[in-house]
């Protein structure tokens, strides 16, 4: 039995995973509990706004549909406005099929059947992501970002896989969101196996944060190269690009991969690059990308080369150097 979040806790379950949120007029007791049943709850409904500057219509609704339209609407920029903790208008009803992969959490989705007997209000979380769903207007990655964290908030708060999240047009044959494309106009279009994807990898990461398995850190910045030693540490490439991509975007301190961004900002601060403020938050920020890219101008790139996204070669350089060990 999944009783839905309090308020409070749903505020507390979003700020842990570090979405940036806003509490928006009296969302704490607006919602549509006068009409139905709120929970018992068991998943998540992706949506996108169809419009711009959505926030108050999806607070108060419109004629024929009164508001919340949600429980967070999301902008542009990631920030998430709070509008309700309870039956909110923004599912309608959901088909049987698509209803029991999300209630199972199937690894497969399928096409929703067309007859709907579920009420959708009554089970699902639903997000409003701001975009005109044409096709074409984009979802700015910082803004997916905030999404895949919302719903991975949600999940980790009851428990559930990613296989909890549908997108809407999952739930029913009446809507087509969430579309357009992610990144630029030119981006892969909103996929729903993808966002649960990096849902589960988010849920992952974070499971794994909170123990201290921080590797030993070659630091000592007096010293070159400690002479090789059985117990060195090791960077992971593919996750440390992964940071770098994505860190700069994210809240300042937000992190991908902290355990690997560590050792690498560790040794950028033995080579005199990075500050010792920013050298153990374990988040690939802007400092930590100009930092590397001071690196690899050392290394002798220049432009693009240059641009403080690691590369294997200049990695195992500086690995080389001060000593961790680099898997690519
Ligand atoms: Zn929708």
């Amino acid at each position: 039995m999944a009783t839905p979040m309090t308020a409070s806790q749903f505020v507390k379950a979003l700020e842990d995973e570090g979405v940036d949120v806003r509490e928006y007029r009296s969302w704490r007791t607006h919602n549509r509990n006068h009409k139905g049943a709120w929970g018992p709850v068991h998943g998540v409904v992706i949506h996108h706004t169809a419009g711009s500057n959505s926030l108050a219509l999806c607070y108060d609704g419109m004629a024929g549909l009164p508001g919340p339209l949600c429980h967070t609407h999301l902008s542009k920029s990631g920030v998430a406005s709070m509008l309700s903790a309870g039956r909110a208008n923004h599912a309608g009803t959901i088909a049987q099929n698509a209803y029991n992969a999300m209630l199972n959490e199937a690894s497969t989705h399928p096409r929703p059947s067309s007859s709907e007997p579920v009420d959708g209000n009554r089970a699902t979380y639903g997000i409003e992501i701001e975009n005109l769903g044409n096709g074409r207007d984009f979802y700015p990655q910082k803004q997916y970002d905030a999404a895949v964290r919302w719903a991975a908030a949600i999940c980790r708060f009851h428990g559930w896989g990613a296989d909890s999240v549908i997108g809407h047009r999952e739930g029913t044959t009446r809507k087509i969101d969430p579309k357009g494309p992610i990144g630029s106009a030119n981006g892969p279009q909103f996929d729903m196996d993808q966002f649960r994807k990096d849902v589960a990898a988010r849920l992952k990461a974070k499971d794994e944060e909170p123990k201290p398995t921080t590797p030993s850190k070659p630091t000592t910045p007096t010293k070159p190269a400690k002479p090789a030693t059985p117990a060195k540490p090791t960077v992971d490439l593919s996750n440390l690009t992964a940071a770098a991509r994505r860190d700069p975007g994210l809240k300042q301190g937000g992190t991908t991969h902290p355990a690997d961004v560590k050792l690498v900002e560790a040794a950028l601060k033995a080579e005199g690059l990075l500050s010792a403020a920013y050298a153990k938050d374990g988040s690939f920020g802007t400092l930590t990308r100009t930092a590397y890219a001071a690196w690899q101008r050392r290394c002798g790139y220049t432009g693009s080369a240059a641009d403080g996204i690691p590369g294997k070669a200049s990695l195992e350089k500086l690995g080389a150097k001060r000593g961790f060990k680099v898997k690519a």
